[in-house]
């Protein structure tokens, strides 16, 4: 028999704000354990929670880019449940009327049509803190509660089961990944957890209409391992189910170590949550308005500048997609762009030159020491015919190590393009005469040598004639 997979995602994105979404400590990773806690994040009788402004315009500008519609009045609900990690017994989300819904993404996959992936729903919630096992800082070795985490702001994205395959999973992820780090929303750091992943997984016979039994993935914090955890996940269901048993509804966690699934809990064990409006926070009230003055403030986002590159700077697919790979890059293309005007060589040289010296340096590109302006000067230098395109590159290496201008290395290593005929004459004389047996092989029609002679001439000058002049004259002179 052969098997449909089902695959859902629930993903957890965590807000870029400064503070808390219930109280002022502040968000920063890394700090001295329970150093930003207070009254609220800890969960002390009395204290009341209030809503982060930001955090509210951060979920409406992720829903309004993945096609949601905004509720106009939501609700938030304490989810309830006991672990050391959670000092209020419960954790306040969204249950019903959550803020964003009915939302969908285009994703794109090698080889088939781009295909729509429905968004359940996007919720606000508070996340939980972090259990430290081993050794504490002044109380030996133990197990610990830092609750610097707890009472972050947290989106959740909950796909509909329209994914097919792990590679639709992980294309889903990207596209998701990309837009909340374009709109500035989250940072999108997977290894830090600030975006990551719980995958629902089934199989059913193919042509079936009915849902086979799911699992749920916890936790996938790499689209590598997301991209795993499915295959090996769908291929334990059938083997399963081909042996004669039965996939039974449970929590499982993916090992990295072994590629493997494991449990975590059954259904019996699961949680019963008991949703409740939570008593302290007024149901938010988001009017058009807000809405509208939010839409106005989305950057354009990648799908469409994308297509931009493509239709108006005449970019292949390729380019486009690379170029778009982050916004910081998009903008840095864009930038040398508006400085020099061919966007193609331009695209060339960020691809190119930029991308290795980037990647040599293990520097990103908002720290790049070339700015778009010297790239668009440097490039400007070749095109007056100053500098040749080879001579080109030194100068880059050496404006990425100096921090110089184009023009400044050029003059201070005297690096100007020879385009003098009489003096590469003068120099296609001297080889010519040292390499009488090379002149003779090629008058005799064995044409190859004459890079033989580009090379020579092209060395003797260190690489500053100019080739398109070394080419006129050596043709002339070779054929005498
Ligand atoms: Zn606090």
């Amino acid at each position: 028999m052969k098997y449909q997979p089902v695959i859902g995602l629930e993903v957890h994105v965590q807000l870029k704000t400064d503070t808390k979404i219930f109280c002022g400590c502040s968000t920063q990773f890394g700090a001295e354990p329970n150093s930003q806690t207070c009254p609220v994040c800890l969960g002390l009788p009395g204290a009341l929670p209030v809503l982060n402004k930001k955090v509210v315009e951060f979920a409406i500008k992720a829903g309004l880019s993945t096609n949601c519609s905004i509720t106009p009045r939501s609700i938030f609900a304490r989810k309830n449940y006991f672990y050391p990690d959670l000092p209020k017994g419960y954790q306040i989300s969204q249950f019903e009327d959550p803020i964003c819904q009915h939302g969908w993404l285009d994703i794109k996959v090698e080889g088939q049509e781009p295909k729509k992936i429905g968004i359940t729903r996007i919720h606000m919630e508070e996340d939980a803190g972090k259990l430290v096992h081993g050794e504490l800082s002044g109380s030996g070795d133990g197990s610990g509660v830092d609750l610097n985490r707890a009472c972050t702001p947290l989106l959740e994205v909950v796909s509909e089961p329209d994914l097919r395959t792990s590679d639709e999973a992980v294309s889903y992820l990207k596209q998701l990944h990309g837009i909340v780090t374009w709109l500035g929303i989250c940072d999108g750091n997977m290894e830090e957890g600030s975006f990551r992943c719980d995958a629902n997984v089934s199989v059913m016979p193919i042509g079936s209409e009915k849902l086979g039994t799911r699992a749920e993935i916890k936790n996938v914090n790499s689209f590598k391992f997301v991209k795993q955890a499915i295959e090996y996940e769908i291929q334990r269901q059938i083997d399963l189910i081909e042996d004669g048993g039965t996939v039974i509804q449970e929590t499982r966690l993916f090992d990295p170590n072994s590629g493997k699934t494991r449990s975590m809990r059954s259904k019996e064990e699961a949680h019963d949550y008991r949703y409740f409006p939570d008593p302290d926070l007024v149901p938010l009230v988001i009017n058009q308005e807000w809405v509208e003055r939010s839409r106005q403030e989305l950057p354009e986002l990648p799908d469409k500048r994308q297509q931009r590159f493509i239709d108006e700077l005449g970019l292949p697919l390729y380019d486009a997609e690379v170029l778009n790979g982050s916004r910081v890059l998009a903008d840095y293309f864009e930038a040398g762009v508006a400085a020099h005007g061919n966007a193609k060589l331009v695209a060339n040289w960020v691809m190119g030159e930029i991308t290795r010296a980037l990647n040599d340096s293990g520097t990103s590109i908002e720290f790049s020491p070339v700015t778009p302006s010297q790239l668009a000067e440097l490039l400007k230098l070749v095109d007056k015919g100053t500098i040749s395109g080879k001579i080109a590159k030194t100068v880059f290496d050496e404006m990425w190590k100096s921090g110089k201008t184009p023009g400044a290395i050029v003059e201070e290593h005297g690096l100007v393009q020879v385009s003098d005929c009489s003096a590469i004459e003068g120099i296609i004389d001297e080889i010519m005469a040292a390499n009488a047996g090379q002149v003779e092989e090629f008058r005799g029609g064995k044409e190859k040598v004459f890079g033989f002679f580009v090379g020579q001439v092209m060395k003797a000058s260190k690489g500053k004639a100019n080739p398109s002049v070394v080419n006129e004259l050596l043709i002339n002179k070779l054929k005498g």
